[in-house]
């Protein structure tokens, strides 16, 4: 008997802070470690946030702030809701959490009931799953493969839907894949879900800026504003403005489920951090000019990155129209031996592999639920993405 409960004994770290940590063991053993797995923004946060977070230190916002978060932010929110997606939302219909993160797992422990089905379109972010199985839900995946870009079909969404379904769970762009909705994909989607009364959507836009493409990202709710009181948006600043450890994520959507949310927040973490909070409207209300550029820097990464493996027999990689990674087909190396003498039966399989062999760090495909696969973000610099993959090239043409 363990005194740890059933439903935390169900999940498991997360996969990708697993290998990070494993690079980092490597790396203090001494080996060179090229790591292209942190999914965060090498970029400093921009200095006028940094600045706006002194100047509140210095004002002495440095209390508890109100729980959903203060008038300022959830302004800013509501602002920035308006100007960027066209949702109309009051500030009494928002919360500030600590991190999306915080936010998408609160929206789930307020819901879901033991046995409750979440439909998670695969490949998904690594969390997902485990944050559904930590709340007793029982997460529902759907195998969205490359030929359908990695998205969901109205058709498979009918067929994952059961009595028992609580939540969609759309991520657009999407880590890993960074796949995209269109407006009509969207419309498609939306007729489906107009005929199921009871399925909430929960919609995690925190990539939705990081965009290659020249287009922007369409809202599922901007489409079909008729979903608008069973939607949660969310969303948070620590991709679009390189805040990823200040912590400020955010939910918006009906009102019940944000008083819910407010709620078990308040008997649990509090309100977020109020320099963080400061910040975090600073950089929703300020000067955008660091969206634009950091995309650009993060464009110049995925072409580079995209022709180096793409140029290496056996592994390919659709171009991805958002976010910052690569999640390559490895399907090519597969059946492989190793020097070693060792066979590749599966992407976890090649993953290790270039870890040991190359000294790359990535993370395997099973992670996200879609085989054979790895993932490797473009979110540092040119340098060691081409010497990530240089290294990736030799090792694979070692294989037999
Ligand atoms: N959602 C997705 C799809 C992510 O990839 C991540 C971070 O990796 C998050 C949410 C977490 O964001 P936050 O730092 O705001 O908690």
């Amino acid at each position: 008997t363990s005194r740890i409960a059933a439903r935390v004994r169900r999940i498991k770290p997360s996969p990708s802070t697993s290998a990070a940590d494993r690079a980092n063991e490597l790396r203090r053993q001494g080996k060179s470690i090229v790591n292209l797995v942190v999914g965060e923004p090498d970029f400093d946060t921009p200095q006028h946030i940094r600045r706006a977070a002194a100047e509140a230190m210095d004002k002495g916002a440095t209390r508890y702030t109100l729980m959903a978060g203060t008038v300022e932010l959830r302004q800013a929110i509501v602002a920035k809701l308006t100007r960027e997606n066209g949702l109309k939302y009051e500030m009494n219909e928002i919360i500030a959490t600590s991190g999306a993160k915080s936010a998408i797992y609160n929206a789930l422990a307020v819901t879901l009931e033991a046995g409750d089905e979440v439909i998670i379109p695969a490949p998904y972010w690594v969390s997902y799953p485990d944050m559904v199985l930590a709340c007793e839900g029982a997460p529902v995946t759907v195998a969205c493969p490359e030929a359908n870009g990695f998205k969901l079909t109205p058709a498979q969404l009918e067929a994952a839907i059961t009595p028992r379904t609580r939540w969609l769970l759309i991520n657009s762009p999407s880590n890993p894949t960074g796949a995209s909705y269109t407006a009509a994909e969207y419309r498609a989607l939306a007729d489906v879900l107009l005929k199921h009364p009871d399925v909430m959507v929960m919609t995690d836009d925190i990539y939705e800026h990081i965009r290659f493409d020249g287009q922007s990202t369409p809202h599922i709710l901007a489409v079909e504003p008729a979903l608008r009181d069973r939607t949660l948006v969310v969303n948070g600043v620590s991709k679009t403005y390189a805040m990823t450890g200040w912590r400020i994520g955010y939910a918006a959507g009906p009102r019940d489920l944000i008083v819910a949310m407010d709620t078990l927040l308040s008997q649990s973490t509090g309100n977020c951090c109020s320099i963080s909070q400061a910040a975090a409207a600073a950089a929703l209300n300020g000067d955008q000019s660091f969206v634009s550029e950091s995309v650009a820097v993060y464009k110049q990464r995925r072409d580079r990155t995209l022709a180096l493996i793409n140029a290496i027999p056996g592994l390919s990689c659709a171009t991805p129209p958002g976010a910052f990674y690569l999640y390559i087909n490895c399907a090519g190396l597969i059946g492989k031996t190793t020097p070693s003498g060792k066979p590749l039966s599966e992407d976890g399989d090649v993953v290790m592999y270039l870890l040991e062999s190359a000294g790359v760090a990535t993370v395997a495909g099973t992670a996200y639920g879609l085989s054979p696969y790895f993932r490797l973000s473009i979110a540092t610099s040119i340098e060691i993405l081409e010497e990530g993959c240089t290294r990736i090239a030799r090792a694979v043409a070692e294989l037999r």
